[in-house]
Parts: structure tokens; C-alpha cells; sequence
């Protein structure tokens, strides 16, 4: 009835109208909040009541070039009347194009090999995979362990929940793979510790993000730790998996998150930025001597039926070529070092604020309870929520990070490179306001 109303009233208001009185079906299971968006343009989301949204998370850090751009759609609107599906292992022009791409002009030189999924779980979990088949294709059937990090986030299929380190997130779903160690995310020691206690021939891969993202708003390691990391997986036989769905294609000014410290994975896996929002699109990249004892054996992957979705994959090459055409990684690095410097100035020494860290446009919010004390919030407060709401009531989007006993209650900044210095004062005064309302 109000479906046939709303058509029949004709306006797009109206159905926005209908959807929203529905939002007790959509989500499956509702979240704390949420807004009905019926545009999104630039930087900014645009309500079914007509509010402008500043989109200063990106959406969950993903939207790089900005919505709405019209490049773009046409690309996706030709390339689905030119090849509308094809297994995902054929190669096609769109699939061929953007492997080039992103091997040739995003990955280090090591990186060889490509394959694409429809996200980023479904690449960490494909790396997973392609870890435990290269050693079992080589001969070694009992590596299979992979050790992660704590904290850590790796996606929400079953096995990158496992590698994750985030107990909200894990919570309900145990046991999760038993036999995947965590290890603090900062400490290589105890990496090669875990190692040897779950015993050098069962381990099979070490998974980390250059930047601990989403669980922990933006944690930078100290200088050293990364080499030390390359000396024990290789010491140890172990694949080291570098995880750059949040940190890739930009995000943190520089092209890879790993070119900060110079690390050297043998697999490396990606999504959000890689198509920026425009497309559902993951990847997983490694290195020929991953790959080749698999293929020597005449063992394979299965592959997920959307990935490498050929429109995806030609939308993704149209969005790395704006990447490139407008600078956009370097604007990345600048606008993140502007966004750095207001929120240090309007946070620097703020009560609540224990820390403002990350790289270029990959930036957390570390809210405490006492900062002089070192005192966290209870996390039953869910103040990093409660942030968020006061700034989504303010009409701006930060993206909420977490918190949970091993992860701080944090927020963070990810919008668009193309984002103006007008908005970025915005987006900094009403994070000051909303903390201020919180707390
Ligand atoms: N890995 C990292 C580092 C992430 O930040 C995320 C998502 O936030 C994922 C994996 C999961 O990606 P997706 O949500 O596209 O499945």
C-alpha cells in the first residue's frame, strides 16, 4: 500500500519517505545510527529531508576521488554493455587493464600477481588461502596457522574474523579457528615468540595493516618494527600478508601504506580505495614465489563468483586514472598534514584527548577519560559513539572506530583527497563541539 502510494505520487521524496518508514526491515538488524541517504554528491551526502552531510569519514574511509563523478559512471554504464559476466579467471580487456594498473604503478616491484574479489574480507580471506595452499602445494601440509595482531581488523567472513584482534567484533562467534595466535600489534619479539610456541613448521602466515585502522583508530608501530618483522617471517618460513584495505590507493599519502617504512610483503591485500566507493572490488596481489609452486603442482583457487566483476574492474581503472590525473595521493599527503595540524592546535592539549595519530588522510582521535591520569573510558560508555552521534547531529560524518578492553575508543578522519581547507576547519570544530557534548 505505501509502496503504490509513493509511486503513485511520483516523487522521488515520496518513495525516500516510504523507504524510511521501512527502516524496521533494512537493516536485517538495525545499528545505532543511521541516516537515509538519497544523493550523494562531493563531499557531501544528501538526506531525504534535505540535509547536506559532510562526509568527513569517506563512508568507512573508502571514498577517494569523491562521489558522484560522472567519468565515472560512464565508464561503468559502457562497460557493462561490452562484457556483462565472464568467470572470473578469464581475462577480459577491463580485467587485463587494471591488473597493469595496479601491479605496474601501485605495487612494489616484488608484487607479480594479481587477483580480484568483491572486497575486502573476501581478499584477506583469499590471502588466507593462497597462503596455506602455497605451503601445502609445496609439500608442507602442516602449515596452516596464521598469527595476527591484537588489535587488529581484518574483515567479517569467518576466517578474517579469526586473524582479526578485536574482541567486539569476535564476540558471539567463538571459536573462531583456535589455532590462529595474536600477538601484540607493536611488538615483534612476540611475534617471533608466537612463532616458535605454536611451532615454526605449523605457521603458515602473519597478517598486519601498515596502520591499525578501524579497531584502533589509526596506530603508527615505531621505526624498526617492520624490518624486524620481514627477518623473523623469513627467518622463520613464515608469509608475511600486509593487509592494505584501508591503507592502499592513497589513503595515507603515499600510494601504499607499506612504502612509509619500505616493507617487503609476499602477499598484499586491498579494496575500498581501490575503486573509491564506485564499485564493489577487492584484490589480492603476490609475489611469483608464492604463486609458482602452487601452479607447479597444478593446484589452484577457487574463485568467488563476483570477483573480478568486469564492471567493477573498469570502473576501478577509471578511478586509479583520476587518482593520477589530479595528483591525488599527493594532495592525500598535504590535506592530511593540514587536517593533522588544526586537529593537533584545537585537540592538543584537550582533556579527553590522549592522542591524534596516522598518516595523510588516515587520521584517529584517541578520547580518554583523563588524559593527565592515562585514565580510558569505561567501555560500557561507548563514548566513541556517542562522539559520533553528536557530530552526525551536526551534520558532519567521522567515522567511529571503536573500543573494547584491547582497543581504544577512538574516531577517525578518512574523507575524500579532494576534500577543501574550509571543510577540514568544519570537520574539526564540530569534532571539538561533539566531544564537548559527550563526554
Ligand atoms: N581489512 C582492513 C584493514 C579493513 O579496514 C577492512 C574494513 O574496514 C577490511 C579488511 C574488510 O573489508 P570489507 O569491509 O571491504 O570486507
Amino acid at each position: 500500500q505505501r509502496i503504490s502510494t509513493a509511486y503513485r505520487d511520483g516523487t522521488s521524496t515520496a518513495l525516500a519517505r516510504w523507504a524510511m518508514a521501512s527502516n524496521d526491515r533494512y537493516p536485517i538488524i538495525p545499528g545505532p545510527v543511521a541516516l537515509h541517504v538519497v544523493r550523494t554528491e562531493g563531499r557531501h551526502l544528501v538526506t531525504a529531508d534535505g540535509r547536506r552531510i559532510l562526509d568527513a569519514g569517506g563512508g568507512a574511509l573508502v571514498t577517494n576521488i569523491g562521489h558522484g563523478r560522472a567519468e565515472v559512471a560512464e565508464v561503468a554504464a559502457r562497460a557493462m554493455q561490452q562484457v556483462t559476466y565472464v568467470l572470473p579467471p578469464w581475462p577480459t580487456d577491463a580485467r587485463v587493464e587494471l591488473v597493469h594498473r595496479v601491479l605496474d604503478e601501485w605495487m612494489p616491484p616484488s608484487i607479480t600477481r594479481a587477483g580480484f574479489t568483491s572486497g575486502g574480507s573476501e581478499s584477506v580471506d583469499t590471502a588466507i588461502r593462497l597462503a596455506r595452499q602455497h605451503h601445502l602445494s609445496a609439500g608442507r601440509r602442516d602449515r596452516w596457522k596464521v598469527i595476527g595482531r591484537r588489535p587488529s581488523y581484518h574483515g567479517v567472513t569467518v576466517a578474517s574474523l579469526a586473524v582479526g584482534g578485536h574482541d567486539d567484533r569476535r564476540a558471539g562467534f567463538e571459536p573462531l579457528f583456535p589455532g590462529f595466535p595474536h600477538v601484540p600489534w607493536d611488538d615483534a619479539d612476540a611475534l617471533d615468540a608466537a612463532i616458535r610456541e605454536a611451532g615454526v613448521d605449523t605457521v603458515a602466515a602473519f597478517i598486519a595493516e601498515p596502520i591499525v585502522g578501524s579497531s584502533a583508530g589509526a596506530l603508527v608501530a615505531d621505526e624498526g618494527y617492520w624490518r624486524r618483522v620481514e627477518e623473523i617471517c623469513r627467518e622463520h618460513g613464515v608469509l608475511l600478508i600486509v593487509d592494505e584495505v584501508m591503507t592502499g590507493f592513497g589513503r595515507t599519502g603515499r600510494r601504499m601504506g607499506l612504502e612509509h617504512w619500505d616493507i617487503e610483503p609476499d602477499i598484499v591485500v586491498g579494496g575500498k580505495g581501490l575503486s573509491g566507493g564506485y564499485a564493489p572490488i577487492g584484490g589480492v596481489y603476490a609475489t611469483d614465489a608464492v604463486v609458482d609452486p602452487i601452479a607447479a603442482a597444478g593446484d589452484s583457487l577457487m574463485f568467488f563468483t563476483y570477483g573480478a566483476q568486469d564492471v567493477a574492474c573498469a570502473v576501478a581503472s577509471a578511478v586509479l586514472r583520476i587518482l593520477d590525473e589530479e595528483d591525488l595521493v599527493a594532495r592525500a599527503a598535504t590535506q592530511g598534514e593540514a587536517l593533522r595540524r588544526r586537529l593537533d592546535d584545537a585537540l592538543g592539549d584537550h582533556p579527553h584527548v590522549a592522542e591524534v595519530r596516522g598518516r595523510g588522510l588516515m587520521l584517529g582521535v584517541d578520547l580518554v577519560a583523563d588524559r593527565d591520569g592515562d585514565v580510558r573510558f569505561p567501555r560500557e560508555a561507548g563514548v566513541f559513539r556517542r562522539v559520533v552521534a553528536e557530530s552526525l547531529a551536526r551534520d558532519v560524518w567521522i567515522y567511529p572506530s571503536s573500543s573494547g578492553p584491547d582497543a581504544p575508543d577512538a574516531v577517525m578522519f578518512g574523507p575524500a583527497f579532494t576534500v577543501t581547507d574550509e571543510e577540514l576547519d568544519t570537520m574539526v570544530e564540530v569534532l571539538v563541539a561533539s566531544i564537548d557534548a559527550a563526554v
